[in-house]
């Protein structure tokens, strides 16, 4: 399969009518053919229309006709073979082991929605049955399900071009939920998007589903995305990237005379609390772990460790030489765009210029266009947090900042100070530590989505109990996480079914239960 330049709204390859965009090769600075025609109104309305129509039939498919169709899909990217990693490379400068491990974590997330869709619990079912005698009132048969909201917009990430894009988490459950998609896809990587989009357009027509449960199209600017969220078709907006941009379309979307929901992931820099015990025992390991923690993906990851916490004295010292060793010895790695690489060169001097902060180390000098060249910062926990908006802010890619604390009160402070975050991690040694974990942690439990210990955030598993969330604004609703099953609860509703008999019920709430769906229930 090769890529065309065209937007997949249901059936039909459409070419846009607005200025077209190519793809930049952030390696070399070249421009990828083919060129993306950007999708206008009409292109939206037509789009999300379609998603309207399909929504009646999709929302009532079997369980088991859901699971085939993601799983369907994830074969299909599959047979794109090489074809997808080569064209994501030259899109995204990613190298081919990481695109490779991407493309499968995208197949095995589909999977596990798949498996999720099959096992049930997403329908959430309560019944509280009738009480019929009860005094001094009868209580009504009352039965609750969760249906899904209704189209969803999703947003392709710039860092992900699989795993977080066209058929990424948020498609995926949003396809899991009985929603029907429309993606824009992400200016850095039309050509990937094309591939995966085509992938599923392929699977809807395998699976015999309506055309508009997937529609995929460009924008060479801001309009398009902003008018998919406004449009009345779309209930609910799935999105990762920038501060700016999320906000953006929340601002956009509470504006709408029907107001949606917009699961946005967008800013952590995901402190890391080195405890006295843990730097005691083994400080310099802890270093290397953390080195290899920011540089990898040149630190373009949403969970990369951008603040690291510990107690000022030698054994500080002695992490923070071993890290800028690390660091400094770095190669320069890629990064995904131009405006990104020049957005974390801006954020490295503002960062480096604020009152207090000096530079450790930086890394390899960049021989190549767009390469990151990664750095070390060291500020007091006072200069931080007498100016938390200065020290506080993620710059994207391998840029980390170290705070002295004074004692152990003013680490707590720091961690009170920061915004909410994806992540929140804990080096510590059991039996030395206990104290200052049981502070940190009730402060912790309620900035971050995820707290963890003895290790690092990046490599975010996809499972069942995973949360890939957090207070704002690492999101736009901390109710909820955009990797792992859970992430289907956002795009779906409850419903309580009062007194309705049996045989106009949905199957998951009727008496034979014919779905065998998990159910909670109250006699
Ligand atoms: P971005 O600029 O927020 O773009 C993400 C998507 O949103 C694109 O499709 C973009 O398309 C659209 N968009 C952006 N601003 C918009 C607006 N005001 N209205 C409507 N649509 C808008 O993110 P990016 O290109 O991936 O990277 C830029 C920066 O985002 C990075 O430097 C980094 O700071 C941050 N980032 C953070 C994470 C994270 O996980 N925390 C991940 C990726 C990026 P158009 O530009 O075509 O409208």
């Amino acid at each position: 399969m090769r890529v065309i330049g065209t937007m997949l709204i249901g059936n039909e390859d459409v070419t846009g009518s607005e200025p077209a965009f190519r793809a930049v090769d952030p390696a070399t600075g070249e421009p990828l053919e083919p060129a993306y025609a950007g999708g206008g109104q009409a292109h939206v309305e037509r789009a999300a229309r379609l998603a309207e129509e399909a929504f009646a039939s999709y929302r009532t498919e079997t369980p088991r006709r859901r699971a085939a169709f993601l799983r369907e899909i994830g074969a299909r990217i599959m047979a794109l073979g090489d074809v997808l990693i080569e064209r994501a490379m030259a899109e995204s400068g990613l190298p081919r082991a990481r695109l490779e491990g991407e493309r499968g974590r995208t197949v095995k997330q589909l999977e596990l929605f798949a498996a999720a869709v099959e096992a049930g619990d997403w329908h959430g079912v309560r019944i509280d049955h009738a009480q019929p005698e009860r005094q001094p009132m009868p209580r009504a048969d009352i039965r609750m399900r969760y249906l899904p909201v209704g189209p969803v917009a999703v947003f392709g990430a710039s860092n992900f071009p699989l795993a977080f894009s066209v058929a990424g988490g948020d498609t995926a459950s949003a396809l899991a939920a009985g929603a029907p998609v429309v993606v824009k896809g992400h200016p850095a990587h039309p050509g990937t998007s094309e591939l995966v989009g085509r992938a599923i357009r392929a699977a809807v027509q395998a699976q015999g589903l309506h055309e508009g449960v997937f529609s995929l199209l460009f924008g060479a600017d801001h309009r398009i995305g902003l008018a998919l969220v406004e449009h009345p078709a779309i209930k609910a907006v799935g999105f990762t990237g920038s501060r700016t941009g999320g906000v953006a379309l929340m601002q956009a979307a509470a504006r709408r005379p029907e107001p949606i929901p917009v699961y946005a992931e967008m800013s952590s820099i995901n402190p890391v609390y080195l405890l006295p015990g843990a730097l005691k025992a083994r400080a310099r390991s802890v270093a290397e772990g953390f080195a290899v923690s920011l540089l990898g993906s040149a630190g373009q990851l949403c969970t990369c460790p951008g603040l690291l916490v510990g107690l000022d004295g030698p054994e500080l010292d002695a992490f923070i030489e071993t890290a800028g060793q690390r660091i400094g010895a770095s190669e320069p790695g890629t990064m995904l765009t131009p405006p990104i690489h020049q957005a974390y060169q801006a954020g490295v001097q503002k960062l480096s210029q604020q009152p207090g902060v000096t530079v450790r180390a930086r890394g390899g000098e960049p021989q190549a266009p767009n390469q990151c060249q990664a750095v070390l910062l060291e500020a007091t926990a006072q200069a931080f947090l007498q100016n938390p908006e200065g020290l506080g802010q993620e710059v994207f890619g391998s840029c980390a900042l170290v705070l002295r604390c004074e004692d152990e009160a003013q680490m707590l402070e720091v961690a009170r100070s920061v915004e909410g975050q994806l992540t929140a991690t804990l080096h510590l040694e059991a039996g030395q530590d206990e104290h200052l974990i049981r502070a940190l942690l009730p402060v912790l439990e309620l900035k971050a989505g995820r707290i963890l210990a003895n290790g690092f955030p990046t490599g975010v598993e996809v499972c069942h109990a995973m949360v890939h969330g957090g207070p704002f604004p690492a999101t736009s609703d901390p109710r909820s996480t955009s990797v792992g099953t859970a992430a289907i609860q956002r795009f779906l509703r409850p419903v309580a079914y009062q007194d309705i008999p049996d045989a106009f019920l949905p199957e998951p709430l009727q008496a034979a239960n014919p779905w065998g769906v998990p159910r909670m229930e109250h006699r």
